[in-house]
């Protein structure tokens, strides 16, 4: 059973952004492989709010006889950020593979855009990032190996020349920004790894994920869709395989691996 003999046997993964969504979906893969997975967001319990809690996460994957521990932490925060790395390095041990996959995501065209809320985006989704990853990297180099999966957006693509698609021009100008960020960010970890064995890519989904955020946003009704257990598969082929400096897309890298979604333990909330 892949739970005693899977790839990730005896790793530690951190994933953010697991009390739903993308991450859920991520966490479930990584521990169905034997990973111990500290799963990490803000909602620990249920609110009547928002959809799924780091609960739901960490009892989905204990159902399947998998190891998840749950770690409350606010990434807009830096202390908080900090804290999250040294707990779960206390609690579970050295972080072998840190998936930045949280976002909070708004949508205005640019001239309405509040920049309170540029400076939150760019907070969880560039900082933190930034900042975990230097957080896990000592410990990496000194172990001589680990990997960092940063997920992104199709939204990173730039546009192009006119005319131009919709999706351009309905307030995904800081959205793009930030996970054009993240790409050129992640290309750097991999560079700047190689020679301490430390591989980094980013992975987007190919088509929208009908998440509770993307359903939020109203992403999921005129978009095409793909299945939370695709991006989870693909994630797992970056966490376990050789590759490195990719930006990736999660159909078209688990068909050019050859690789089968496997079902997503059940009780996550990632839809
Ligand atoms: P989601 O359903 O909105 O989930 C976002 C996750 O991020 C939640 O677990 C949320 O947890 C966490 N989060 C938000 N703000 C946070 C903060 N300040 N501190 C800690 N955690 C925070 O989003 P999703 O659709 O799963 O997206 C996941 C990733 O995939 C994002 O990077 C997104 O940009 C990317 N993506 C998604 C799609 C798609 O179709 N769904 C497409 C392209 C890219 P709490 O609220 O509990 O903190």
């Amino acid at each position: 059973m892949a739970l005693l003999d899977g790839s990730l046997v005896g790793k530690v993964a951190l994933v953010t952004g697991a009390s739903r969504g993308l991450g859920a979906a991520i966490a479930g893969r990584l521990a169905m492989e034997g990973a111990a997975v500290a799963v990490s967001a803000r909602t620990l319990d249920p609110d009547p709010r928002y959809a799924g809690t780091l609960q739901d996460t960490v009892l989905a994957i204990e159902k399947i006889g998998g190891t998840a521990k749950a770690f409350q932490s606010d990434l807009s925060k830096s202390d908080q950020r900090q804290a999250l790395v040294a707990d779960v390095t206390r609690e579970l041990g050295p972080i072998d593979i840190l998936v930045n996959n949280a976002a909070v995501t708004f949508f205005y065209p640019l001239q309405d855009f509040p920049l309170k809320r540029l400076d939150l985006m760019l907070e969880v989704q560039v900082r933190a990032p930034f900042e975990l990853t230097q957080l896990v990297l000592p410990g990496m180099y000194e172990r001589g190996g680990g990997v960092i999966l940063n997920i992104s957006s199709r939204a990173a693509e730039h546009p192009g020349q006119p005319p131009y698609d919709p999706v351009f021009t309905k307030g995904f100008t800081a959205y793009g920004a930030c996970k054009a960020a993240l790409e050129r960010l992640t290309t750097a970890i991999a560079a700047e790894g190689y020679e301490h064995g430390v591989r980094a890519n980013t992975l987007a989904p190919l088509d929208n994920v009908a998440t509770p955020g993307a359903g939020a946003h109203d992403l999921v009704s005129d978009f095409a869709l793909e299945d939370p257990s695709v991006i989870a598969e693909a994630a797992l082929a970056l966490v376990e395989g050789e590759l490195t400096g990719l930006n990736a897309l999660s159909q078209t890298l688990v068909a050019e691996l050859g690789r089968t979604p496997q079902p997503l333990p059940e009780g996550l909330v990632t839809t």
